[in-house]
């Protein structure tokens, strides 16, 4: 294959610090942040990403192209190929593995449900069938999400809190991905540290999140639909700003502790760890609508919609104590200062003034 040729043929997902992390999803959102930030820190990285069409897959290719700059290079592949993960670890001795790769989104779960047990559970079975075989086994850092939480209206959310209650298809398989890695732990001993991820967003976002979709229909003039409560309560979401993010993943790596078995063998217990990373402050999505006002000075028509919307639930907000303590996280940009990195970074992409975005 092309790709292992520029593997093998370069030196750059060996790094002289022993670490090298295979990032799965490296051309999403957070991947490609993730991904960047390890190369910066002289980690050795590859990626692996389908490329697929749920949303502008020419985003996609920017931020591999973005990436292939700083030389990370992404192989275009998917996580249920079982050969390829086989012949991936084959060629580089991998000590991590960072998780991203998954179908997100809560909305798109009602018309392409096939996709999320595709990649949330088929795939992530398949990572850890090849994963339990690696000998010495990587250990792994795996994106979870707060959706786990549910229906629960009790907050901040913290990790012993009931997550027995999914309000979505694709909440419901991040859920079972963590079932799914506490029987890996228990049965083979493998390392497993899941992120539960609250509403993140910054530059090279997300298109079908509120943020980014906002940004675009406000420039553009047309009205954007903004969800109440039914119960006059607030509709409120803990945006957590992409950096912050990162600083927690890169925490998760370095404290995870190295898998205690290999060929599929567990030899005594190992790590299994979930941990919030979330900002701490809930801000209703009216508060968000009136800074991207103020940032794009352009402003918004509202449609104000009621909830229940299937999928959706009310608020989040994390209780982030646990992974303060474990992983030193404590994330530093309030909404305001991240949104404005945001603005920033879309008009400059999609060269508004220019060319109007898609
Ligand atoms: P994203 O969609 O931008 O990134 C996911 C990437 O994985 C995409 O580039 C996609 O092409 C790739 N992918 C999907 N299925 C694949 C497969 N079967 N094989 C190979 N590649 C595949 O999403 P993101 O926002 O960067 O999210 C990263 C992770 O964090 C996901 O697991 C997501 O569920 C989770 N998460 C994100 C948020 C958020 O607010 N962004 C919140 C909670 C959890």
């Amino acid at each position: 294959a092309t790709w292992e040729k520029r593997v093998r043929s370069s030196a750059k997902v060996r790094s002289p610090n022993g670490v090298s992390v295979l990032v799965t999803g490296a051309a999403g959102f957070v991947g490609t942040h993730v991904s960047a930030a390890l190369k910066r820190r002289g980690d050795g990285v590859l990626g692996l990403d389908n490329f697929n069409d749920y949303y502008d897959p020419s985003l996609k290719r920017a931020r591999q192209d973005l990436l292939e700059r700083t030389g990370v290079f992404i192989v275009e592949g998917d996580i249920n190929d079982a050969a390829l993960l086989k012949k991936l670890f084959e060629v580089v001795p991998f000590t991590h593995v960072m998780h991203l790769a998954a179908q997100a989104g809560v909305r798109y779960a009602m018309e392409n449900p096939g996709s999320y047990v595709h990649s949330n559970i088929a795939g992530f079975v398949n990572l850890l069938e090849v994963c339990k075989f690696v000998n010495p086994q990587p250990a792994i850092v795996w994106a979870s999400s707060s959706s786990v939480y549910g229906l629960n209206s009790k907050v901040p959310f913290s990790e012993r809190d009931r997550t027995d209650q999914p309000a979505s298809l694709y909440a419901a398989t991040k859920k079972a991905g963590e079932e799914i890695a506490h029987t890996y732990n228990h049965i083979y001993g493998l390392s497993l540290t899941g992120l539960r991820f609250f509403t993140v967003y910054g530059p090279w976002g997300r298109p079908d999140m509120a943020y980014f979709f906002f940004t675009k229909d406000i420039l553009k003039g047309k009205s954007i639909n903004i969800f109440e409560a039914a119960n006059h309560g607030t509709v409120a979401r803990d945006f957590t700003f992409i950096d912050d993010i990162v600083r927690g993943c890169l925490g998760a790596l370095d404290t995870a502790e190295k898998s205690t078995g290999s060929g599929g063998k567990k030899k005594g217990p190992a790590q299994l760890r979930v941990f919030n990373l979330g900002n701490t402050s809930p801000v209703p999505v009216m508060k968000l609508v009136s800074i991207l006002e103020r940032l794009l000075k352009v402003k918004a028509k509202r449609n104000i919609m009621k909830l229940p919307r299937n999928g959706d639930v009310q608020f989040t907000h994390a209780n982030i104590s646990f992974a303060q303590r474990e992983l030193g996280y404590k994330p530093t940009t309030d909404l305001q200062s991240g949104l404005k990195k945001f603005v920033r970074w879309y008009l400059n992409y999609y060269s508004v003034g220019k060319k109007a975005a898609e």
